[in-house]
């Protein structure tokens, strides 16, 4: 490779490195596997040690991937860290091991131990004890600054709140694990797939998921806890990293009972083999094997990198695999039009859960992997999902098993499928007429990130089917005396979708345009969009290099939201959108409906007539501030159904005014409020048929 050729892969490494971390640690949305990601890790290191010139000090390799949140209303503190929180260099070689170990030997030369641990996959805390009291807990951050995550660490059951014992110090940090188990993972996925809510790719995202939610009574609910590993900095005074971890135990903090001592390389292997498969029965997910060396005092004789410690070593198991019969392929469009092969197999266990399906991405990757009829597949999991299909198993293909053939028609609305230049997906083009998208569509507009409006698939399925909601826009036309007839509705669900509803005309511009949908218009996009242009009318109206010259945006979303603005039924809607009062400029950037909070510092707790985000969306609305926890600056604690006792004893403690629902929607000179609040219908039929309430 020469100079001109390693500066460029220095800078694609980069940037691809740079953009996976921020989906990994920020949004818990990984899209390659661990195994991906580390070797194109270990690409650049390599790299930039040959071509140490083009090394900048920005470089993934020189730093932790950051999980802090931007700074924003009602999020977290941001805590710098006593002692910086680091990672571990890793490898999935015993040969490296072996390597670690001698060179841990000459440069100690002197006798000395390993602990090895299990490497919990979860996501990393730090706590802080003062006088025998949880003082704090801080996630890792960015590894100098951490998020402040006290109120929820709190609600994790087996923190405790009280050391026992004694012989601990005055004050201390104490570093581990948070984790989900797998059964945690999988009755959480269940219910987020019952509530049409973007799944969790694996218990590590989930649990990073949870811990910065801002809701801790929900972080309660979600069944994590924690292990604990390491006392930086010598704050204790023990000989051992063993010994100081035992101490721990004693004082009733939750460490791992399952790491052992070895004195060479033959007890690390044997203590590595041993785990490799015995992790397969643990509760919770584990990605490999941490080796210390386990005196303090060759700890610190070794030191620390800017990234890990030299006294430490992951080992990494690779991702596991599993070999099933595939039983049939289905083709499921997506809302796009998109059609992707999905290939249904015989259920087997795979990293702790139960696989049935695996992609198989599009019809170039099905040639590539030869599939045939019935083959046999090894199926991995990676960043993703749904777990992908990595090769055939050609020993057991049946004798004149055929090749799929993908469908040249729409599979649900016949229409011959196309595939636009430079695509390696078929599409259905019948974009206004073919019933899975159209539905697919209502159901990505009502999603959490778009208008967040409680509605799923069944819901969607059963206003199609009556041929009352056809598009978006046709949704605010509902009334309740319709919503009455459907199967299964009582007055509260049909009121509670209409307030859902009237609700989501507080949605700010930005994800009501990421809600209709536009090819290739995520949620960044979204926002880059709608902070350039400011409303809907100068974005019609922007030309292809106008487009072009917001952030973000290259040739092939400028087509397509040029060709979105151009197309008569898409312009139609926008308008029919817009005299439903949907927010269609940005208004400030704030969608503000009114200053009626201006200046109150809200505390919400318990369950309201709307999910706990919409009710932090409307108070955001008009003008109030959200916070976790009560305090003396809080001006209302508004407490729905079920309020979390903690925060009631602590306002009135405080003598914080406590508000109801309906309190808030008279503040904010909200009608519902005197229906004394599950919600009035704010559309016609509903208000001519009084009977009904
Ligand atoms: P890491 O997860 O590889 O290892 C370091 C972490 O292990 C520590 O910070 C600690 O939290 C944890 N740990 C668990 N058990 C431990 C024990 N017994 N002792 C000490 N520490 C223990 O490193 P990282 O910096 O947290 O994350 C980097 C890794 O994350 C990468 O190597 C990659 O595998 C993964 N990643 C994946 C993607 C992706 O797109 N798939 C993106 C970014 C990072």
């Amino acid at each position: 490779m020469n100079f001109t050729e390693a500066k460029h892969r220095i800078e694609q490494l980069k940037a691809i490195l740079l953009e996976n971390s921020r989906l990994y640690y920020v949004e818990n949305a990984p899209t390659m596997s661990d195994y991906e990601y580390d070797q194109l890790m270990h690409e650049l290191e390599a790299l930039e040690q040959q071509f140490p010139e083009y090394a900048t000090a920005d470089s993934p390799t020189r730093h932790v991937g950051s999980d802090l949140e931007e700074e924003r209303q009602g999020g977290f503190a941001k805590v710098p860290h006593k002692y910086p929180m680091l990672s571990l260099s890793n490898t999935y070689s015993i040969q490296e091991i072996e390597a670690f170990a001698e060179r841990a030997e000459k440069s100690l030369s002197t006798s000395f131990t390993y602990s090895c641990e299990l490497k919990f996959d979860g996501t990393a805390i730090c706590l802080t004890y003062r006088n025998g009291r949880l003082a704090s807990a801080l996630t890792r951050g960015d590894g100098v600054v951490g998020d402040d995550v006290t109120e929820n660490a709190l609600r994790i059951a087996n923190i405790p709140h009280r050391l026992k014992g004694s012989g601990y110090p005055e004050e201390f940090e104490i570093r581990g694990e948070i984790l989900m188990p797998y059964e945690s993972f999988d009755k959480l996925n269940h219910e987020r797939e019952v509530n049409e809510e973007p799944l969790f790719a694996n218990p590590r995202n989930a649990a990073s998921g949870s811990l910065k939610l801002m809701d801790p009574e929900e972080v309660g609910r979600r069944g994590l806890f924690c292990t604990l590993y390491h006392i930086p900095g010598g704050q204790v005074d023990y000989p051992t990293h063993d010994a100081a971890l035992s101490a721990a135990a004693g004082w009733g903090l939750p460490v791992s009972p399952d790491r052992r001592i070895c004195h060479d390389i033959r007890e690390i292997e044997a203590y590595i083999a041993h785990w490799d498969s015995a992790r397969k029965d643990l509760p919770y997910a584990t990605d490999g094997i941490v080796i210390k060396i386990n005196e303090m005092a060759y700890q610190q004789q070794l030191g620390y990198t800017a990234k890990s410690p030299r006294w430490a070593v992951a080992y990494k198991f690779k991702a596991e695999q599993a070999c099933t019969p595939i039983l049939s392929i289905d083709y499921q469009v997506g809302r796009t039009g998109a059609v992707t092969p999905v290939a249904n197999l015989e259920p087997v266990l795979l990293s702790g859960t139960m696989v049935k399906r695996a992609t198989l991405v599009n019809e170039d990757q099905i040639r590539s992997l030869d599939i045939h009829e019935g083959d046999w597949v090894y199926v991995e999991k990676g960043g993703e999902i749904i777990p992908k299909i990595t090769a055939v198993e050609p020993s057991k293909r049946r004798p004149g098993a055929v090749r799929p053939v993908f469908p040249s028609v729409c599979p649900d609305c016949g229409t011959p499928l196309e595939k636009p230049e430079g695509e390696a997906r078929w599409f259905c083009p019948n974009t206004s007429g073919c019933p899975t998208q159209m539905k697919g569509k209502i159901l990505h507009f009502l999603s959490r990130k778009a208008m967040n409006v409680l509605a799923g698939e069944a819901t969607v399925e059963q206003l199609y089917n009556k041929q009352w909601v056809r598009t978006p826009a046709d949704l605010y036309s509902l009334t309740e005396y319709q919503l009455l007839q459907l199967e299964g509705w009582k007055e509260r669900s049909a009121r509670r979708l209409l307030q859902s509803l009237a609700d989501s005309r507080n949605v700010p511009f930005e994800r009501v345009l990421f809600a209709l949908g536009i090819r290739y218009v995520g949620e960044t996009t979204a926002r880059e969009v709608a902070r350039h242009f400011g409303s809907i009318d100068a974005l019609k109206n922007a030309s292809r290099e106008e487009l072009l010259s917001v952030a973000d945006v290259g040739e092939v979303i400028a087509d397509s939201v040029f060709a979105y603005f151009r197309n008569d039924d898409n312009l139609q809607e926008i308008s029919r959108l817009q005299a439903a009062g949907l927010q269609f400029s940005t208004d400030g950037g704030q969608g503000r409906l009114s200053h009626a909070l201006d200046g109150k510092t809200i505390v919400i707790s318990g369950n309201f007539s709307i999910s706990r985000d919409a009710m932090k969306a409307l108070i955001e609305a008009h003008g109030g501030k959200n916070s976790s926890s009560v305090s003396g600056k809080t001006s209302y604690l508004l407490a729905g159904s079920k309020p979390g006792p903690e925060k009631v004893k602590k306002a009135t403690e405080l003598a914080v005014e406590i508000i109801d629902e309906a309190a808030l929607r008279e503040m904010i000179g909200d009608s519902s409020a005197s229906l004394g609040m599950t919600g009035s219908s704010p559309l016609g039929m509903a208000d001519a048929e009084p009977t009904l309430f």
